[in-house]
């Protein structure tokens, strides 16, 4: 008899998981706690090392339809007249270098093409996990549905894709405080008609300056501009995706800056605001028959744009370790997963921190050295650690 495997959370994370445990002979059921897949959150870059995973699962030809090809990255312009600083070609580069291109898109976007891979009747809606027993034969999942009422299932594996604010995670890893950054994410959706020029183009931009960046790139077939802008925080704390700001805020933070950004600033009718908080790696992504996968294993800042790609690569790890594997040899193979996915997932959420600090310069001698090294980089190549590496080999 196949693997029953419980995923818990209907995120990008947990639809991979559930397509790549399917792949792998796995008898698979879906539990998310929102009653309907709403158009949630903005734009996510679809990296070279998540689109592969995406072939394989003969989805990556239906990103053109709706996700925005890059042409160029690490577009780096000054702040306040916007010189370009540095300026990467993707396009055919790209597909040479890693086999595949680099998409922007609208999250709804993406998890609408994982749905469209997955059968309705494996995917429970409106069911919140509210916590497990693990015996030795299995495991026992408790939920609470959206009319108040409870329900149970049985499961040999379970997967915690829950997100950040995990509800599994405590029963995998110790409970840490998370550090507050000092930043927080506004983020906005400006309609193509209402943008400037510039923002249109197959390009993703950063506008660096003193104390805060602004990036933006088209998603939904060039019909939006996703806007995100990093800026210290003041008093805000709400940590969510959905927390609204306010535009008049957002426009206050970059007085002085490129008249552009004014125009893309003005022309959004909404903003959310977003609390940024950093955690340390957690000493293990498995416990007995439970693994976490996604942001409720690493969740991290966003300055990698590499979130739901780890997601996916570990969706990829953990199908490998399971197939195959019999009741009695479940647990071993989720700590096989842990030690392959582990270190390089906790690399790329300990390396996002990093760029806070070089992104954020104040005018001066080290900004100008900076900038003299954005000149003479080059990014995509100096990223075959993250976009080259094919995760599957790590499973031979
Ligand atoms: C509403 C929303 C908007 C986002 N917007 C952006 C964005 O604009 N840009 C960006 O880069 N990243 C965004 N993200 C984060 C991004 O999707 C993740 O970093 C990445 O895709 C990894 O996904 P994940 O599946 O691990 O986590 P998530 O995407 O957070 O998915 C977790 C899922 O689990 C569900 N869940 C949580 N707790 C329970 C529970 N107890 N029982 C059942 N289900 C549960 C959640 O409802 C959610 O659907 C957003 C996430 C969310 C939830």
């Amino acid at each position: 008899m196949a693997l029953r495997a419980a995923v818990v959370g209907g995120g990008l994370g947990g639809l991979a998981a559930a397509l790549f445990l399917r792949d792998a002979g796995l008898d698979v059921r879906v539990y998310e706690q929102m009653s309907e897949h709403r158009e949630l959150g903005a734009g996510i870059v679809v990296a070279p090392n998540m689109v592969r995973p995406l072939a394989r699962l003969g989805l990556a030809g239906r990103l053109p339809g709706f996700a925005v090809r890059l042409e160029a990255a690490w577009e780096i312009r000054r702040w306040e007249d916007g010189r370009v600083l540095s300026s990467q070609p993707m396009g055919e580069a790209c597909l040479a270098m890693y086999g595949a291109h680099c998409y922007v898109a609208h999250r709804a976007d993406l998890l609408g093409l994982f749905l469209s891979a997955w059968p309705a009747d494996r995917l429970h809606l409106g069911h919140r996990c509210t916590g497990l027993t693990q015996h030795e034969a299995g495991v026992e999942l408790n939920f609470v549905r959206d009319d108040g009422s409870t329900a149970q299932d049985e499961a040999d594996v379970v997967v915690g894709a829950d997100g950040i604010h995990s509800a599994l995670r405590p029963f995998v890893a110790p409970e840490q405080a998370p550090r507050f950054s000092g930043l927080c994410a506004f983020r906005c959706l400006v309609p193509a008609a209402d943008a400037p020029a510039m923002a249109l183009r197959p390009v993703q931009t950063l506008w660096l300056g003193p104390q805060r960046h602004f990036v933006h790139y088209p998603i939904s077939a060039g019909s939006l501009v996703n806007v995100v802008a990093i800026v210290p925080a003041g008093d805000w704390r709400d940590e969510s995706w959905t927390a609204e700001g306010d535009i008049g805020d957002l426009m206050r933070e970059f007085d002085g800056w490129d008249g552009r950004l004014h125009q893309l600033i003005a022309s959004a009718r909404q903003t959310r605001r977003w609390a940024l908080f950093d955690r340390e790696p957690i000493p293990s992504y498995a416990q007995g028959r439970v693994a976490l996968l996604g942001d409720a294993a690493h969740p991290m800042l966003p300055f990698f744009a590499q979130g739901s790609a780890q997601a996916v690569e570990d969706a990829v790890v953990l199908a490998a370790c399971l197939r195959g594997a019999g009741r009695g040899d479940a647990a071993t193979a989720l700590q096989r997963y842990d030690a392959l996915r582990r270190p390089r997932a906790s690399r790329v959420q300990t390396m996002s921190r990093g760029r806070e600090v070089r992104n954020h310069l104040p005018d001066g001698p080290l900004q100008r050295e900076r900038d003299a090294q954005f000149a003479s980089g080059a990014p995509l190549r100096d990223s075959a650690w993250l976009y080259g590496h094919d995760v599957t080999t790590d499973c031979d």
